[in-house]
């Protein structure tokens, strides 16, 4: 039997399993990740409403149920067990990491209270246990910068009706916070036009038809755009957002501002946030963007960058700081000069960039995986004896299993069904721990 290590249970990492159980009946896979809870960004980055893509964990769970598969929970990469001990006790290893960190805008007032990352707010409503809480308290302005479905995923959720979010998995403290806001005003702020705009047009027909909201276009932003050369899913986005346009909602409880051709230039506000500052643009040179000089100032209490996602590196692996992936020839990774280095593999985000949905990583991890197995074909299973088990118990690391993982899901849907919920998210570290067992 060959090993394989998996390292992150998010979507990419668990397609990447599924491919290997699917394309080698002689290969086992250990799953490891930093949490006790499987999945990464169905779990913690597909909004809670949607219920739809959530459900793709059910093919999760029958991937990590399967008896070749091991789920190593509470386990570090770097910290709990290092590359080389993984290179050590595995045949080949999967690095599937994602992109947890976020891109700043660089403009003055941006470390302002009230200026955050969505990828926090994202965090927060998910019930991420790193995450920290969020006050929506005296927010009634809200502007987030870039176009894609980051952006249109926190709007969403901050304009919803309140009844609605209750049949989601949020925490309750998230509901309570949510319920009580009294946000009237979302701003999306593009710095180029609706036709460059990266959001995909189910995302954008759902935000735009949101109950009691007033969706405002500048009717100028759609004029001029020679749509001929343009895809179908740019096309679907500008026909919605005609459609808006041009809509009258009775007595709405709220609005929705969609303005393209701004950039944020400034942030003001003594400590906290009151205002964004915003510049017109134009198409400038080489296909980027000028500023006009014309400058228009919005109040706002809290600003969310929503301008994509950042990988970080992994200790001791090959990174390209400046496209912040895991450098890779189709997946398989490559040193500086470009030299594939021997049974490491690299999957999803930390591959490609922060690009695609979550069923992109399906294909994406069969690319990889067709070169793992024909690698691994070539070469004698090392079977080293121990594997990680004997490393995280000489390290004194008290990893989790997919047991525990089944006690969380149970005690979680618990929680939901007493409030008439689909379920309800633990989302401290604590309460994971205590579920566990083992230190809190
Ligand atoms: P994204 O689609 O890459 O959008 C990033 C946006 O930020 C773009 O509009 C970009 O504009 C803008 N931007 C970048 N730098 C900027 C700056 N300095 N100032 C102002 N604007 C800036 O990224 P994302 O929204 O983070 O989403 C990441 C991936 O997850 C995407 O593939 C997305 O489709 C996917 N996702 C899917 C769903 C879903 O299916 N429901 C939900 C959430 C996320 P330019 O084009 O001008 O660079």
């Amino acid at each position: 039997m060959s090993r394989v290590a998996v390292v992150g249970a998010g979507p990419s990492g668990l397609f990447a399993a599924q491919a290997l159980l699917a394309g080698d009946p002689g290969v086992a896979v250990d799953v490891l990740d930093r949490l006790p809870t499987p999945y990464g960004l169905v779990r913690y980055g597909v909004a809670p409403d949607h219920l739809g893509i959530k459900a793709t964990t059910r093919v999760f769970e029958q991937v990590l149920a399967e008896g070749r598969v091991t789920f190593y929970g509470m386990v570090e990469f770097g910290r709990d067990v290092t590359r080389g001990e993984l290179l050590d006790a595995y045949d080949a290893v999967v690095y599937a990491v994602g992109a947890s960190e976020d891109t700043r805008l660089g403009i003055p007032g941006e470390a302002l209270v009230g200026s955050r990352s969505a990828r926090e707010l994202v965090a927060w409503y998910s019930g991420h246990p790193d995450a920290l809480p969020q006050s929506l308290a005296g927010v009634r302005s809200v502007v987030t910068f870039g176009v894609g479905n980051v952006a249109v995923d926190v709007a969403r959720i901050l304009l919803h009706d309140r009844d609605h979010l209750a049949t989601t998995d949020m925490p309750e403290a998230v509901l309570e916070e949510l319920r009580a806001s009294s946000v009237e005003d979302v701003w999306i702020v593009g710095r180029r036009g609706p036709q460059h705009a990266s959001f995909t047009t189910t995302e954008l027909r759902e935000l735009l038809h949101l109950d009691g909201v007033q969706p405002v276009v500048t009717a100028s932003d759609l004029e001029g755009i020679d749509e001929s050369d343009l895809d179908r899913r740019v096309r679907g986005n500008l026909a919605a957002l005609r459609e808006a346009a041009a809509r009258v909602v009775e007595r709405p409880r709220a609005t929705l501002h969609l303005a393209f051709w701004r950039r944020p230039v400034e942030f003001r506000g003594e400590g906290r946030l009151d205002a964004v500052v915003l510049e017109g643009t134009a198409p400038g040179v080489a296909g980027g963007i000028g500023g006009t000089g014309r400058t228009t100032v919005i109040p706002a209490q809290l600003a969310l960058r929503a301008i994509g996602y950042r990988a970080l590196p992994l200790a001791e692996v090959p990174f390209d700081a400046t496209r912040g992936v895991i450098p890779s020839v189709e997946g398989r990774v490559v040193d500086a000069d470009g030299t594939v280095l021997p049974r490491e593999y690299v999957v999803g985000w930390i591959k490609r960039g922060p690009t695609g949905v979550i069923g992109t990583n399906k294909s994406d991890a069969a690319e990889t995986v067709r070169h793992l197995l024909a690698d691994l074909r070539g070469a004698e299973p090392r079977g080293v004896p121990g594997g990680l088990a004997e490393v995280l118990a000489a390290r004194g690391v008290r990893s989790s299993t997919f047991e525990d993982w089944r006690r969380i899901d149970e005690a979680e849907l618990a929680l939901g069904g007493a409030r008439g919920r689909p379920r309800t998210k633990v989302e401290t570290w604590a309460g994971l721990r205590g579920i566990v067992g083992g230190p809190a």
